[in-house]
């Protein structure tokens, strides 16, 4: 193990005033920890949020679902608020890891680290999310970059993630069989304004699927999905699929999702 220093933080300002380009914010730790350990990662600082109350909670308004960056899966699975106004936002929680995962693990901690495989990051597409920082508001659209990279400045901290209610939407995935990261998964929202498809575990990020977006938006049934064509060239292919199997789960899933809406 290496050698960091520990800080933790009380307030956001703290925090980012002790940020620099050799540090990392300690949130549930799940990927800090494990990257650090393995050496794959090494920091001079680790700073630690969790105790900075405002950064956690949930607060449901009229049109959207406003999620503290160090709100745990857990907590959002079991969020009455969440399972009314978005159920298909909790039950993506719910399928997150394993126990041990979801009592630690945040939402801010996830999208920050924008896994090419992980479930939140398909939620803020779909559900057209606004990332709130200490310093400005990112659309999701803009905020997930590539692999493992965001929008996100040097030190610059995720306080919260705004969700708009869909008014129907619904989340497939096929998990890996030991960690539960999306080997594909595919979130169908449903907006008055028009659907959109995000696709997480298929390519190197996370992305809207456009000729399904556009498909649905027209015609909101399963049926529609049937015309449109899935190119496998950018999909990722490794032992769990290849990357034409991950092109037919993209459309599987984007009907299953439409059908259970
Ligand atoms: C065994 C295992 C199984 C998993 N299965 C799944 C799964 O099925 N689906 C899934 O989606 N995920 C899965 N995960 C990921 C997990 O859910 C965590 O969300 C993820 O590991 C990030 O962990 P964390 O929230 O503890 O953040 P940390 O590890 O504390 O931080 C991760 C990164 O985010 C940065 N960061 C954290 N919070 C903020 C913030 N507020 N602002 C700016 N930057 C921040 C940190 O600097 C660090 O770089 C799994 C992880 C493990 C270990």
């Amino acid at each position: 193990m290496k050698t960091f220093n520990y800080h933790s933080a009380k307030d956001v300002k703290e925090a980012s005033k002790l940020s620099s380009s050799n540090s990392a914010y300690l949130a549930g730790g799940m990927t800090t920890i494990p990257s650090i350990k393995l050496g794959l990662a090494s920091y001079r600082d680790v700073i630690d949020i969790k105790g900075i109350k405002s950064l956690s909670g949930i607060k449901v308004s009229g049109k959207s679902v406003k999620i503290g960056a160090t709100t745990k899966h857990v907590e959002v699975a079991k969020s009455k608020d969440v399972k009314k106004a978005i159920p298909s936002l909790s039950a993506l929680a719910e399928g997150i890891g394993d126990p041990q995962v979801r009592n630690r693990g945040t939402i801010g901690g996830s999208i920050a680290n924008n896994d090419p495989s992980a479930d939140y990051p398909s939620a803020c597409i779909a559900l057209n999310a606004v990332i709130h920082t200490n310093s400005r508001k990112i659309e999701a659209e803009k905020f997930f970059k590539g692999m493992f990279e965001t929008a996100l400045k040097s030190g610059e901290i995720i306080e919260a993630i705004e969700f708009s209610i869909p008014q129907k939407s619904n989340y497939q995935k096929y998990p890996n069989p030991a960690s539960r990261y999306a080997i594909v998964g595919v979130y169908v929202a449903k907006h008055k304004s028009a659907v959109n498809v995000a696709v997480t575990g298929a390519k190197s990020c996370v992305y809207n699927d456009k000729d399904l977006s556009k498909a649905l938006s027209n015609n909101f049934s399963s049926s529609s999905v049937d015309a449109v064509r899935i190119s496998s060239s950018e999909m990722n292919s490794d032992v769990h699929a290849s990357a034409e199997y991950r092109a037919n789960m993209v459309k599987v899933f984007a009907k299953k999702a439409v059908e259970a809406c």
